[in-house]
């Protein structure tokens, strides 16, 4: 039998959350993940059996009851998580009242999930109703991305075409665009609920003045959105240190050929094909 603790989840939770944190994303206990893992996965691991303790959550998640998340805790540093996992990450699984969750790993210490839990967990509930595989959420507090939503209006076409014509990738990788809700207190419901509403249409949503929520079928998948995103936006900063002067950029039907060759299909609101 082998050990949760080697397993190709907790590594991919190490590897990324060392890279989130190596981005300078993810200061101090910035940031957190959350991964949907199946219980025919987690058979195998001997040490995944026992309840260690219930820990109460303060919504109702029993549209998730009996799944299983690996999740960072709260108020732990990403640039820890690599070399103590079992204290600063946790498997747990939904109870059936929805109102707590059992732990089965981790958090050894005695620590809990994230105080984003609940914008991870109703954004896993809204994307599972677009997507059978949808996996992960990570958050994160890019630089360049916040930088904008000081800058720009806070209006998901325009940004969405502002990050899009900043780099060829963009359309390719989130040819919906950006989703973008008011600031509004981290760590409550209501930005958990604001955000999911987002995840209906969006992969991605800003948080002004805070950061990024990402989500998405795989660890890799995920992070490779939010470094997409967070790209076009640093091409952005540049331009500006650049003196801000756009001479020439990728037109609105340069972006529609794009769409036409890599087969995507943007967001009708933003860009008429
Ligand atoms: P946690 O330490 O509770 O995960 O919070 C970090 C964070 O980024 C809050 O938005
Ligand atoms: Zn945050």
């Amino acid at each position: 039998m082998a050990n949760f603790n080697d397993s190709v989840y907790v590594e991919k939770m190490c590897e990324l959350t060392n890279r989130l944190y190596g981005h300078g994303w993810d200061e101090r206990n910035g940031g957190n993940v959350s991964l949907r893992i199946d219980a025919e996965d987690l058979a195998q691991f001997d040490d995944v059996k026992q309840v260690i303790r219930n820990i109460p959550i303060e919504f109702d998640a029993t549209a998730l009851a009996g799944d299983y998340f690996l999740v960072t805790g709260t108020g732990r540093y990403f640039k820890n998580v690599i070399k103590y996992p079992e204290r600063d990450a946790g498997l747990v699984r939904i109870a059936k009242d929805g109102r707590s969750v059992d732990l089965y790993w981790g958090f050894n210490d005695g620590g809990q999930p994230t105080s984003e839990f609940p914008s991870h967990l109703m954004t896993h509930i809204e994307r599972l109703k677009q997507d059978d595989n949808q996996r992960v959420v990570m958050h994160c507090h890019p630089t360049n991305l916040i930088g904008l939503s000081f800058t720009q209006p806070l209006d998901e076409k325009g940004l969405s075409k502002l990050l899009w014509k900043m780099q060829a990738e963009s359309l390719v990788v989130f040819p919906e665009g950006l989703g973008v809700i008011p600031y509004m207190t981290p760590g409550t419901n209501d930005i958990g609920a604001a955000t999911a509403a987002k995840m209906a249409e969006f992969r991605v949503v800003m948080w002004p003045h805070h950061g990024i929520f990402a989500c998405g079928d795989s660890m890799d998948e995920t992070f490779g959105l939010i470094e997409t995103v967070e790209k076009a936006a640093m091409i952005y900063t540049t331009i500006q240190a650049q003196g801000g002067k756009i001479l020439q950029s990728i037109t609105d039907d340069d972006l529609r050929d794009l769409a036409n060759s890599f087969g995507v299909v943007p967001n009708p609101r933003f860009l008429a094909l």
